[in-house]
């Protein structure tokens, strides 16, 4: 008689079946799992064999739609859904594939080891958490401390709290890096995605990211169109976490590519996503709420325009200097920035400056004279009032 085993709250789906074997006295999780297939077949329950959560699910009492969504790393790595029918749909894809569910994105298995000693003295045992496993994710969220890994095959068969000195703590430098905001907004996204558990049509993830990625994207050269989504990454990360955990970024711009068709929508990748969230929202919360709210309805959050202001009040800024050395005049802005002269148009009407190439020189010479003097509040004022140069020149 096989003893029944429930997961531990955000235990992750092989530290599980590494548990529900070794509690039953089996040498491997292969054991188990053969047994367990025997039983189901027994039971006329012919199902294709092979998916392993299903066996493993059915002994942890849950139901296999449950499991998948609460223990494996689906709800992250495979967060982008081609269509909203899919968003809870975890099961597809772990059939697709045998091994899907038991998805292990990261080389080794990683644990905390405060998390250890804490459910060793409640519990009586330690498990192995879900979370831990993300890629990018080096601190234990609850304790702040650095995780340790185990390099040895079969890790999850035994319990996180037997390898003692076998498991290495990380690298005290990626540990140090959680100090940094989007490395820590990298983690709480992460940390949202798995805990919501709910996929994201990826053409809403799209209409999510790309505005602000455009929003921030100055053309600092003719190539930045084809890559801004992985400049904007590879400015806002560390390098040292780059090297880590996305190495494809750094050196070589060949390989950007994946990142990129982010924007083209061919992207399902969670890490992708919380990396471009992290580097293009300020607060890990709006990123979240944005993610998951759907288009249509984003509109009419109510802190939008709130932040629609800020983002403009950047965009000001970056474009104030280049606006003041053409003189306000649009075809040298856009000369400058290496772009048409409609898209420079459109980034000046955006922020509220007018070109001024119709204006006689004397007046130009006002207005950017006024410009270069006034602070952020008096023309921020003179924005709202309409940007009326006549107001500057007075005529
Ligand atoms: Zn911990």
């Amino acid at each position: 008689m096989l003893r029944t085993v429930a997961p531990q709250q955000g235990e992750y789906i092989r530290g599980h079946a590494g548990r529900l074997g070794l509690w039953n006295g089996f040498l491997s999780v292969e054991e188990l799992l053969t047994v367990l297939d025997r039983k189901t077949r027994g039971d006329g329950d012919v199902r294709a064999p092979g998916h392993t959560y299903r066996l493993t699910a059915r002994f942890g009492g849950l139901d296999s739609a449950t499991y998948l969504k609460e223990h494996s790393l689906l709800p992250f790595c495979r967060i982008g859904a081609r269509s909203d029918d899919e968003m809870f749909d975890f099961e597809r894809l772990a059939n697709l594939k045998s091994q899907t569910a038991w998805m292990q994105p990261k080389r080794g298995a990683y644990l905390c080891p405060t998390c250890v000693a804490k459910d060793e003295r409640m519990l009586g045992f330690s498990y192995w958490r879900a979370f831990h496993q993300l890629p990018g994710i080096d601190t234990c969220p609850k304790h702040a401390t650095a995780l340790a890994v185990v390099y040895v095959d079969g890790a999850f068969d035994r319990l996180p709290g037997s390898w003692g000195t076998a498991a290495e703590p990380v690298d005290d430098e990626l540990v140090a890096l959680r100090a940094m905001p989007v490395v820590a907004r990298y983690a709480e996204i992460a940390y949202a995605f798995m805990a919501k558990g709910q996929r994201v049509s990826r053409i809403a993830a799209i209409q999510c990211i790309r505005p602000k990625v455009e929003a921030m994207s100055f053309p600092i050269g003719t190539h930045i169109e084809r890559s801004k989504l992985a400049h904007r990454i590879r400015d806002a990360f560390p390098e040292a976490w780059l090297e880590a955990h996305y190495p494809r970024l750094l050196g070589d711009c060949a390989n950007v590519q994946s990142v990129n068709g982010l924007c083209g929508g061919s992207i399902v990748s969670g890490m992708v996503y919380a990396m471009a969230l992290a580097a293009t929202f300020s607060t890990s919360e709006e990123a979240v709420h944005c993610f998951y709210t759907a288009p249509s309805q984003r509109r009419k959050m109510p802190h939008a325009s709130m932040c629609d202001s800020v983002e403009t009040s950047k965009r000001r800024d970056d474009l104030l200097p280049h606006y003041i050395a053409s003189e306000g005049m649009a075809s040298y802005v856009a000369a400058k920035l290496g772009v048409g002269e409609p898209t420079a148009l459109r980034w000046l009407k955006g922020v509220g400056l007018p070109s001024l190439g119709r204006l006689a020189r004397p007046g130009r010479c006002r207005v950017i004279a006024f410009l270069s003097r006034a602070s952020k509040d008096e023309i921020d004022h003179w924005i709202a009032a309409g940007s009326n140069v006549h107001a500057i020149i007075g005529g």
